[in-house]
C-alpha cells in the first residue's frame, strides 16, 4: 500500500468514528489542516460523507441586508465598517422598516431560506431593536423566510426582545481562537462575544456564528474555534475566508490559497457534523474555481452580495449548484 492510500484511507476512518458518534479531538482536527494537497480528493470525499448523512444534497441560501453600514466605533481589524478603517464604503444609518421589507422581497425571490439584518456597531440602540420588532412580523406575515439578526453585542434581555417579535436566530461571530483575539481587536473581548451568545441562547434562539479564516492566526487558534463553536452547540456556522479591504488594518493578508479554503471547511465539518456550515465572504475570491468542491463540505451559501464587498451573479451559483446535482431547499 502506497502512501497516499494510508493517508486517504485515514480520513474516511476518522469520518467513521464521527458517524459513530465519537467526537474528533484537537489533534485530529489539526492534522486536516496540515494534510497534503495529494489528500484533498480522498478528504473531500470522507467530510462528504459527514454532508451527506445530515443534510443529503441540499443547499440552503442565505441573503443578508447590510441595514446600517460604517459609523462602527470597535476596532475590529478586519472590517471596513470601523472606526479605524478609511475603506471608501458607504455609511448610513439604520434602515427603515420599508426597506428592509423590500429586502425580504430580494431574498424571497432568490429562493433564499433565511434573511440575515446586520447592522454595524458594537450594540443595537433602542431605536434599531425598534425596527427589528417593527418589521420582522411584517416579513413573517409575506414571505416564508427565517429571519437572522446580527446586531452586535446583545443583553439577555435584548436577546428576548428579538425571540418574541420573531427573530428565529441571531449571528455573533467568534470570529477566531480565543487566543488570538486580542490581536484582532482591543475594544471588546472574546468573553463578550461569548456572553451574548449564552444569552441568546437562554432566550431560546438558535445561534449563527463562525470565523473568518486568513487573519495571521495559527492553525491550532483556527482548530480551538471549532472546539468552541461546537461545544456552544452552535447550529448554522458561517465561515468567511478574509477579504482584505484596502484601509484596514488587515487590508494587506491575502494569503490564503483555495486548497486552505477546503482543509478548513473539512476540519469544521469534522468538528461539527451537525452544523449548517455555510461558505460566507471571500468564496468567490479565494476558492474560485474550486467553489464547487467545497459545496461537497459546506451545505449552505450566501446568494447575493455581502457586506461591503460584492458576491457573484445569483444566476452563477444557481447554475453551480444544478451542475452538481444539488438542491436548493428552505
Ligand atoms: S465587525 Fe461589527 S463591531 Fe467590529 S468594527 Fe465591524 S461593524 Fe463594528
Amino acid at each position: 500500500m502506497n502512501t497516499l492510500t494510508i493517508e486517504s484511507t485515514l480520513w474516511h476512518q476518522l469520518a467513521s468514528q464521527v458517524l459513530d458518534g465519537k467526537p474528533i479531538n484537537d489533534e485530529q482536527a489539526l492534522s486536516i489542516l496540515e494534510s497534503s494537497d495529494e489528500e484533498m480528493l480522498d478528504l473531500v470525499a470522507a467530510a462528504f460523507r459527514l454532508r451527506h448523512k445530515f443534510f443529503g444534497k441540499t443547499v440552503q441560501l442565505y441573503f443578508l441586508v447590510n441595514a446600517k453600514s460604517g459609523l462602527c466605533p470597535e476596532d475590529c481589524g478586519y472590517c471596513s465598517q470601523s472606526k479605524l478603517s478609511t475603506a471608501p464604503i458607504q455609511k448610513y444609518r439604520m434602515l427603515t422598516p420599508e426597506q428592509l421589507l423590500d429586502g425580504a422581497k430580494v431574498a424571497y425571490e432568490r429562493g433564499s431560506k433565511t434573511y440575515c439584518i446586520v447592522i454595524s456597531g458594537r450594540a443595537p440602540n433602542e431605536r434599531e431593536l425598534q425596527t427589528v420588532e417593527t418589521v420582522v412580523p411584517l416579513v413573517k406575515e409575506k414571505y416564508d423566510l427565517k429571519i437572522c439578526a446580527c446586531l452586535g453585542l446583545l443583553t439577555e434581555e435584548n436577546a428576548a426582545r428579538m425571540k418574541a417579535c420573531g427573530v428565529d436566530k441571531v449571528n455573533h461571530n467568534l470570529n477566531t481562537g480565543r487566543e488570538h483575539y486580542a490581536e484582532i481587536c482591543s475594544t471588546h473581548t472574546y468573553q463578550d462575544r461569548v456572553d451574548t451568545l449564552n444569552n441568546v441562547r437562554r432566550a431560546g434562539l438558535e445561534l449563527c456564528s463562525g470565523g473568518i479564516v486568513g487573519m495571521g492566526e495559527s492553525r491550532r487558534d483556527f482548530v480551538s474555534m471549532a472546539m468552541e463553536l461546537r461545544s456552544l452547540q452552535v447550529e448554522s456556522i458561517p465561515l468567511n475566508f478574509l477579504h482584505a479591504i484596502e484601509g484596514t488594518p488587515l487590508g494587506k493578508h491575502d494569503d490564503i490559497s483555495p486548497q486552505d479554503c477546503i482543509r478548513s471547511l473539512c476540519m469544521m465539518r469534522f468538528v461539527n457534523p451537525t452544523s449548517e456550515i455555510r461558505i460566507a465572504g471571500g468564496r468567490e475570491k479565494h476558492l474560485r474555481t474550486l467553489q464547487p468542491l467545497s459545496l461537497y463540505v459546506a451545505n449552505s451559501i450566501f446568494v447575493g452580495d455581502y457586506l461591503t464587498t460584492q458576491g457573484q451573479p445569483p444566476q452563477a451559483d444557481y447554475d453551480m449548484i444544478r451542475d452538481m446535482g444539488f438542491e436548493i431547499t428552505r
